[in-house]
């Protein structure tokens, strides 16, 4: 008989799991699980028009569902080539606007496409791709993070000689300094980044441009330039009590858990913040040994970033299993201190009030005062880009955005001729899916302004905007009505 309802995967106990920085979450699907799961899909391709690196997920579903995951992973890396990554941590909006969402549930294509790429350890052997010699060209990608290692990678496959600049002394971006070890095992991270070596990209770590080696002089030796620089300056609240020793950025706390340090966070934390890198701070001051953990948002659980999206949701579940708790609509407005210590934070509830036409604003009620006792403080209240390593002469020329985004044309290249961008820099979405579309784009952008594009291997060329129809907003929006 048909089975129509989505295969359920296999999750950790919570309990358990929170004690843990290696143990991930979700436990993956079997073989079995994984083919009936892939065999509900219709394969009307929907979800492919709202994917933002125009992925062709019918075909891979289909593949699975045959038993070919080898077919799978060649088909993914078509234009990614962060198969299990993606796989883990997509935001998955294809999920939001797949057809069966009402026939049982949407598609797993994430755990799908996780599935079929944990099956193989190599992928040599399953792209038996066909390296070129190099050609007389040179790029330089500055920051690898999934924006710069898929440009990276797709030049390499043309033959162009990369050379990637990491100012860390690992490779990933975010997804090896943001995202933690328990939801995306830095195994899997070395895999895949590892192929992209292997296809002869050169990742040169510890070095800053900027500080190690000048911009300008980046500008001099190499034909074109990507950045993928992310954001990496912390934005602070200000709140005063600040200069506490027991307080610190999101982005800098996740940092240097993933590289090894045991902070010292106490029993109590509180994080400032709503979105999904609040929610992996609370849920890594658990795995360090805090037991009473709280994230604050000044808005309503509704307004929190990333919501509505199936992905905003499964975030807050996992950390409501492992016990964190929400405290919506407040104000923190004081960090009280002993000597250099925060001890107390001291907040007002808010009220959401409706403006005309815009956005709900939150407006402190500032008659009552309350408090909650602390150890530690962890402001996930968002970061930027620091362009300090342009120098005076570049930061001049490129154009930015209001918001401080750097500003690209249709193949990605900035107001700098020859310097190329994409990602978090760059784009609205801060996601990994759209990192590596930016990285895709701009390899099509950088091949054409190095007037190589008739000497192209085609076969290797990231396909962009496959069938595209929709956007990743138009799946939100259908979401949002579903769970209306
Ligand atoms: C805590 C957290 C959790 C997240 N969770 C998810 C998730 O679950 N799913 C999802 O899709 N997205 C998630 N994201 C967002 C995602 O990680 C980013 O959108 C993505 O990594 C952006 O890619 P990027 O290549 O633009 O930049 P990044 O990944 O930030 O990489 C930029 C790199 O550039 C380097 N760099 C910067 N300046 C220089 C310089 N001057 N010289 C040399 N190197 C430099 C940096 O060190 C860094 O390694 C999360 C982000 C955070 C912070
Ligand atoms: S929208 Fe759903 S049913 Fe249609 S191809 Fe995508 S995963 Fe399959």
């Amino acid at each position: 008989m048909l089975k129509f309802d989505r295969v359920k995967i296999q999750e950790e106990n919570p309990e358990e799991r929170k004690k843990s920085f290696i143990m991930e979450p979700m436990k993956g699907y079997s073989l079995d699980e994984a083919t009936a799961e892939a065999s509900r899909c219709i394969g009307c391709n929907i979800c492919t028009q709202a994917c933002p690196a125009s992925l062709d997920i019918g075909a891979y579903i289909n593949s699975t569902a045959v038993g070919d995951p080898g077919q799978t992973v060649r088909i993914v890396f078509e234009n990614l080539p962060f198969p299990a990554i993606i796989g883990r941590v997509c935001t998955h909006n294809c999920e939001d606007i797949c057809v069966m969402y009402d026939t049982g549930g949407p598609l797993a294509i994430r755990h799908l496409k996780r599935y079929a790429a944990d099956q193989f350890n190599d992928y040599g052997k399953v792209l038996n791709i066909k390296k070129r010699g190099f050609i007389n060209k040179k790029v330089a990608v500055v920051g690898a993070g999934p924006a710069g290692l898929s440009a990276a990678y797709y030049l390499a496959l043309q033959g162009v000689r990369v050379t990637v600049f990491e100012a860390l002394p690992v490779f990933g971006g975010f997804m090896r300094v943001g995202i933690p070890r328990y939801r995306l095992p830095f195994e899997v991270i070395e895999k895949e980044v590892g192929f992209i070596e292997s296809m002869g990209v050169e990742i040169k770590l510890n070095t800053r441009i900027g500080v190690d080696i000048e911009f300008s002089k980046i500008m001099e030796s190499y034909d074109a330039v990507f950045l993928g620089v992310g954001t990496h300056k912390p934005r602070m609240t200000g709140t005063p009590g600040s200069d506490a020793k027991n307080l610190m950025h999101a982005t800098e706390f996740l940092r240097r858990i993933s590289l090894g340090e045991k902070l010292p966070v106490g029993k109590n934390v509180v994080v400032i913040g709503g979105g999904f890198t609040a929610n992996d701070a609370a849920r890594s001051s658990l795995r360090l040994g805090a037991t009473n953990i709280s994230i604050m948002y000044r808005r309503r659980e509704i307004d929190r970033p990333g919501y509505p999206s199936m992905n905003a949701n499964e975030e807050m579940e996992e950390s409501v299993d492992e016990n964190v708790n929400y405290v919506w609509e407040v104000t923190p407005f004081e960090y009280v201190k002993e000597g250099d210590t925060i001890k107390q934070i001291k907040y007002w509830k808010n009220q959401m009030v409706q403006d005309t036409g815009g956005r709900a604003k939150p407006v402190p009620q500032k008659e009552k005062t309350f408090t909650m006792d602390v150890d530690f403080v962890v402001e996930a209240t968002g970061q930027e880009t620091d362009f300090s390593f342009l120098g005076d002469e570049y930061s001049r020329k490129l154009n930015l955005t209001p918001h401080g985004g750097i500003i690209v044309d249709q193949r990605g290249m900035t107001s700098i001729d020859g310097v190329f961008s994409g990602g978090d820099s760059t784009n609205m979405t801060h996601d990994l899916i759209s990192a590596v579309r930016d990285g895709d784009t701009a390899v099509i952008g950088i091949l054409d302004y190095l007037n190589v594009m008739d000497t192209v291997n085609e076969e290797y060329l990231p396909l962009l905007d496959r069938w595209k129809k929709f956007s990743p907003m138009v799946a939100k929006m259908a979401y949002a009505d579903r769970v209306k």
